[in-house]
């Protein structure tokens, strides 16, 4: 049996009474989840979903979701998951694209949902909160799950990749399933005791295998977080007793600045696991000191379900670096000719074994880019040390090339989070005339810093060679964040002003 439901199925025959998902005050067993997600699929098949079917879900981190996810499974269809957040038109071009017919949606999106669904012939079933009462008493569970084999589609996950409009990654049964029995067994050591934190959308493949899969594959208990915020985040810590946080940088940042109150008991954390983004060095030292756990840096794609690369736990982890090739993986460092870059090199990282996507749906040339000799191409800089470990440099297209010299944002960053009144910041390129491009850096401050833009400018000036340091250092309210609280650079405007106060 190789369909990922049967990761569900497992759990619910050995832990069948322990806290599966909870939200609040909706509560649900394993007995329980597997129950409900099997109505799901009796529900899908008799409105003609068969195996291979794409089925599209557009919800927050709702317990339908996990649900409706499992249930698409179940019924052999491949699950299309899409950010709530999305406008009608960025759904449209998802369902048509990927040709799914049925649409299960939160109420919270409905309107968008169904504009989209409208124009491309698709059902929006929309599962408000009485649907599970419903489906209780009008649908029958479907027996068994629908066999698939290890190299069918499980997930299609859309993703803006390296460059251009939203591509499919094609994720296979196999793909999803070794990603999360290797983030539960060998990476987090997650069992049915442990309570892992549900706050990364689970539309995304960072949530949905390393928060989703793996405690499901474990038989542990996820607590989720409709949106992410830092007090609440923090109050559900305490209130379940999470012993695993995982998150992006912006949430290890936005905790450190709300920070743990009294009363708050953390006790029973024991790990936290940061992806997604680099983890500025600063942070992930502060983040330690201040909630007295371990952070595990690691690394992926949505092309590599996502997991490539993780600060093993036995080891000591190294800060600022993603660690080694998980197992089952192989990374290798490229030349863009392909010639092989040593240690101490910088090259295109490449990453090759059980976690790469079958490809991009339905766009055979963008797949033959992007996986060369069985390689996959990620668009991301790194180096590797002696030991193995690699360092994420920055990725590709960010790179900014400054009177014919690289800067690497990254590393200009890393400066700014040392300085003392800086919260958050992001580096970019301008237009230039002369150098062709030039350095800029866009902070926010810590609540009731003060510094200005010269200041802050010359800090790093005095940190790193002369060609780097950003000539333009503007200061914003907030920078601009994707739905999984990566900080979006191409959004980025950058207004010149290099002078100014701020409380
Ligand atoms: P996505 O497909 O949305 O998961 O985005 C994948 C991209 O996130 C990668 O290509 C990297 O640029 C970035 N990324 C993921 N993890 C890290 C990390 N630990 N350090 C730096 N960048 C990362």
């Amino acid at each position: 049996m190789n369909n990922l439901a049967t990761l569900l199925a497992e759990s619910a025959w050995s832990e069948g009474n322990r806290v599966a998902i909870r939200q609040d005050d909706v509560v649900l067993t394993y007995a329980e989840l597997n129950n409900i997600s099997s109505r799901v699929a009796a529900l899908l098949r008799t409105k003609g979903v068969r195996a291979g079917d794409r089925v599209a879900l557009v919800m927050p981190n709702v317990a339908h979701f996990p649900v409706a996810y499992y249930g698409i499974l179940r019924a052999g269809a491949v699950v299309v998951p899409m950010n709530p957040l999305l406008k009608a038109r960025e759904i449209e071009h998802a369902l048509r694209d990927s040709g799914a017919r049925i649409v299960l949606a939160s109420p919270l999106c409905e309107d968008e949902v169904a504009t989209a669904s409208a124009e491309v012939g698709a059902e929006c079933v929309v599962t408000d909160p009485t649907a599970f009462d419903a489906l209780m008493r009008t649908t029958e569970p479907m027996p068994g799950i629908i066999d698939r084999a290890d190299n069918d589609t499980a997930v299609i996950l859309y993703t803006s990749g390296t460059t251009g409009t939203p591509k499919g990654a094609e994720l296979t049964h196999r793909n999803l399933m070794t990603n999360a029995a290797t983030a539960a067994k060998t990476l987090l050591h997650v069992g049915p005791n442990d309570v892992l934190f549900g706050g990364l959308p689970l539309f995304h493949a960072f949530g949905q295998t390393c928060a989703l899969n793996t405690a499901v594959a474990a038989g542990a208990t996820l607590t989720l977080l409709p949106r992410f915020d830092p007090v609440k985040a923090l109050k559900i810590m305490h209130r379940d007793g999470v012993t695993v946080f995982l998150g992006v940088p912006t949430m290890y940042t936005a905790l450190l600045h709300a920070g743990i109150r009294d009363g708050d008991d953390l006790s029973r954390l024991h790990l936290a696991v940061s992806g997604g983004a680099s983890l500025p060095v600063e942070v992930l030292h502060a983040f330690e000191r201040e909630f007295g756990v371990t952070v595990l840096e690691g690394y992926g794609l949505s092309e590599t379900s996502p997991v490539a690369a993780f600060n093993p736990p036995d080891r000591p982890r190294k800060a600022g670096s993603i660690g080694l090739a998980v197992r089952g993986v192989e990374l290798k460092l490229v030349t863009d000719d392909g010639t092989p870059v040593g240690p101490g090199g910088v090259g295109e990282l490449a990453i090759r074994g059980e976690n790469v996507m079958k490809g991009y749906w339905n766009r055979p040339r963008a797949t033959a880019e992007a996986i060369r000799d069985g390689w996959f191409h990620s668009g991301d800089l790194a180096r590797v040390d002696e030991d193995g470990y690699y360092f994420i440099v920055d990725r590709k297209k960010d790179l900014i090339i400054r009177g014919g010299y690289n800067v690497y944002p990254r590393e200009i960053e890393e400066v700014l989070y040392e300085h003392p009144a800086v919260a958050e910041a992001a580096v970019v390129g301008v237009p230039h005339e002369i150098h062709g491009e030039e350095v800029a850096a866009v902070v926010t401050l810590r609540p009731g810093a003060r510094t200005t833009p010269d200041q802050v400018r010359d800090y790093v000036k005095q940190r790193v060679a002369a060609y780097k340091y950003p000539r333009i250092v503007t200061f914003a309210d907030a920078l601009p964040k994707g739905a999984t609280g990566k900080i979006l650079k191409r959004e980025i405007v950058v207004t010149p002003q290099t002078s100014g106060n701020r409380t």
